[in-house]
């Protein structure tokens, strides 16, 4: 509590009046010790310093010095010590948000520093003892450090399992999107992505395609070549697909020996064009067994195609991709349909 100017004048003057009848020089550590007796905050200092003055009221200098040193000096490392301590209150606070995450062990070492922080309150007056409770602070704070290590490596640890494990079920998602014998995307797939491009299409009146490919007589080639070799054509039919298409479009096995494509943003001419492409380059391979280097001849496909109109559903889209791809098994295979001349024919036929 600050003092005003008139009173801490007299303080002075009764300090100094003090001090001269006490024998003691006016030195400022004698000045000091006086003042806090004449202003009368210190009960302990001011009991002490009439024990210590003999009956004349006289002081030594060496008791002067003692009561300077216990009193005075001693109180200013006190405070500086609460201060510290008061530091430390702090610390171990931040430190309890930490570790009471850390589970069962932190809660132990939590207690043992608030048991060390109360006692060096206690002991803020006491300085000897401060070493050893250091000491102690410094061993429990080891002990938690060694502690949050081994927790922080078991959190790293199981974090690269979580990621292990996200790496996993993502693979395990990716396969079960796709086809197993030859890698492109699968029926289940091929219907779920249908229906979100037709949605896309239709809501920013975008034209879509699809595509409806058979493997022409592949019976026949079964029968003639075996199974196993018939896997390897399915294999090399959709690689020869899938280099050509790109971007959004998506290529799927739709069935045994049945493929389809949705085309995005396609027309029905681009559509077919593509459909031509798709055709004359499965054509155009000369297969052979990769052992013997037999010939195996060459095998065809026919493909049917259809757009999309406002009102299809998925359902009315592939009934008329597959309409087209009959026609043109019709037409004598290893050709390509598009729904305009399925009308074209209808037509045809309703003038006959
Ligand atoms: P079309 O020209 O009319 O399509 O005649 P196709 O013989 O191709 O048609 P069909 O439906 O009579 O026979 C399809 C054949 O495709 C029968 C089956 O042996 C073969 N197939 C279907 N899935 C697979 C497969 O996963 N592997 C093999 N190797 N053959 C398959
Ligand atoms: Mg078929
Ligand atoms: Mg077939």
């Amino acid at each position: 509590m600050a003092l005003d100017t008139e009173t801490s004048h007299r303080y002075a003057e009764i300090t100094l009046g003090a001090l001269k009848q006490s024998g003691l020089s006016s030195t400022p550590d004698n000045y000091e010790l006086w003042y806090a007796h004449v202003e009368g905050g210190n009960a302990a200092l001011s009991s002490a310093i009439q024990k210590a003055t003999d009956k004349d009221g006289k002081l030594s200098q060496e008791k002067a010095d003692r009561l300077y040193k216990e009193f005075i000096q001693h109180a200013e490392l006190s405070h500086d010590m609460m201060k510290l301590v008061a530091r430390f209150h702090e610390e171990v606070s931040d430190l309890y948000d930490v570790v009471e995450q850390g589970g069962e062990n932190a809660t132990g070492h939590s207690e043992k520093l608030t048991s060390i922080s109360d006692q060096l309150t206690a002991a803020a007056s006491d300085t000897p003892n401060v070493g050893d409770l250091l000491e102690s602070i410094l061993n429990v704070a080891k002990t938690m450090r060694a502690e949050n290590e081994a927790l922080e490596s078991r959190l790293a640890e199981s974090a690269s399992e979580v990621s292990a494990l996200q790496r996993d079920v993502e693979a395990i998602q990716a396969e079960a999107m796709r086809d197993a014998l030859t890698g492109v995307a699968n029926r289940a797939t091929f219907d779920r992505s249908l229906v979100v491009h037709m949605q896309e299409a239709l809501d920013e009146e975008e034209p879509l395609a699809l595509l409806l490919g058979d493997i022409d007589h592949f019976k026949n080639f079964n029968d003639t070549w075996g199974h196993q070799t018939g896997d390897q054509v399915l294999r090399l039919v959709a690689d020869v697909m899938n280099n050509n298409v790109k971007g959004q479009d998506l290529l799927a096995r739709y069935g045994g020996e049945e493929f389809a494509v949705v085309l995005p943003g396609t027309s029905l001419a681009n559509a077919k064009m593509l459909a031509n492409r798709i055709r004359e380059a499965v054509q155009s391979r000369r297969l052979k067994k990769r052992r013997t280097n037999e010939d195996l001849g060459v095998i065809t496909m026919s493909i049917g195609v259809a757009t999309l109109n406002e009102n299809d559903s998925s359902e009315s889209l592939i009934e008329r991709a597959d309409q087209c791809l009959y026609a043109a098994k019709h037409a004598g295979r290893n050709c390509v349909i598009g729904e305009e001349e399925l009308s074209q024919k209808q037509a045809d036929k309703g003038v006959a």
